[in-house]
């Protein structure tokens, strides 16, 4: 039987479950990625960050995180709406940490507006992002994987992968699409010792969510306060926003061994959202 608790584990009183792992997290310079990465980390994962931002703040973070939880972390610049920049990615990965043991999922963007307004070209970086990378980054990571015989890939979806909401149309449908290609890589590698998951976070207060509020009030010509109260946390019936730990840590169970059955779900972590 395997045993991933070390001594260095126990030291800092952590069971550290994921030690000598390595994950990449995509999309993971701010927000709900960030927050996974971290939480890799702490659970001794090795880690790839990607995403956009400042090259200064962004050696900032892999330092800090890498300082803080004593493992490798290093960041790739992979522009994820590039076909072809999601194997890149992967590789150089392997090159610098090692196999990816790990693959989350997680970049993505948001666009609001009316089909009929609907820019075609926001359709196409909305469905090259949330969906398409997710394959091109599976595709690269999953043979390697099954090969070695343990993997974790884990999508951040959406509530807005199993129910929709009006005006975002190419989101509900690459988050659909996402909960879809997690069940057939799942069936794929079902008997290798890699699960697929995707986890359905409701609304997290992040920088992607900050946006549409301000957005919402400005065309509405309401308070934050009161579209956050009003239009958000009325789909929520916790009446809270999720948190980017309670996400973080629902992907750290997903890639515990604890976790070795759970394969091809979609799991809500929303509030009850989706219980209406
Ligand atoms: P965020 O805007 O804070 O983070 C998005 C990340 O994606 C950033 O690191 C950004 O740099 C990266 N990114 C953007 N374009 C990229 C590109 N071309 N290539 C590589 N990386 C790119 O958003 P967030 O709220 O943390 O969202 C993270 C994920 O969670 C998204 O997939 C989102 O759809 C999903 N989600 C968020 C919420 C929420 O309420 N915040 C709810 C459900 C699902």
């Amino acid at each position: 039987m395997t045993s991933f608790m070390t001594p260095a584990g126990l030291a800092a009183g952590t069971t550290r479950l994921l030690e000598g792992r390595v994950a990449i997290v995509t999309g993971s310079t701010s927000g709900i990625g960030l927050g996974i990465a971290e939480a890799l980390a702490a659970a001794g994962a090795a880690v790839a960050l990607n995403g956009l931002g400042a090259a200064g703040t962004i050696a900032e973070t892999c330092e800090r995180i890498g300082r803080t939880h004593d493992v490798p972390v290093r960041y790739d610049p992979a522009d994820l709406m590039q076909a072809d920049e999601a194997a890149a990615m992967v590789e150089r990965t392997r090159r610098a940490l090692g196999q990816v043991d790990i693959l989350v999922n997680n970049a993505g963007i948001q666009h609001v507006a009316p089909i009929e307004d609907f820019p075609p070209e926001q359709w196409d970086q909305v469905l090259a992002l949330n969906l398409s990378a997710v394959f091109h980054a599976t595709r690269a990571a999953i043979g390697p994987m099954t090969r070695r015989g343990w993997g974790r890939i884990v999508n951040i979806a959406s509530a807005h992968g199993l129910i929709a909401s009006p005006f975002k149309s190419a989101y509900v449908a690459a988050k659909h699409g996402v909960v879809g290609l997690t069940k057939v890589a799942a069936l794929e590698v079902a008997e290798s010792g890699v699960t697929c998951n995707a986890v359905c976070p409701g609304y997290v207060w992040t920088p992607l969510v900050a946006g549409q509020v301000a957005a919402q009030a400005r065309a509405h010509g309401l308070s934050e306060e009161a579209v956050v109260r009003d239009v958000f946390m009325a789909e929520q019936p916790t009446r809270r926003f999720a948190t980017v730990e309670e996400i973080a840590a629902t992907v750290v169970f997903l890639c515990s061994p604890g976790a070795a059955s759970i394969t091809g779900t979609a799991l809500p972590v929303d509030g009850g959202w989706t219980a209406h």
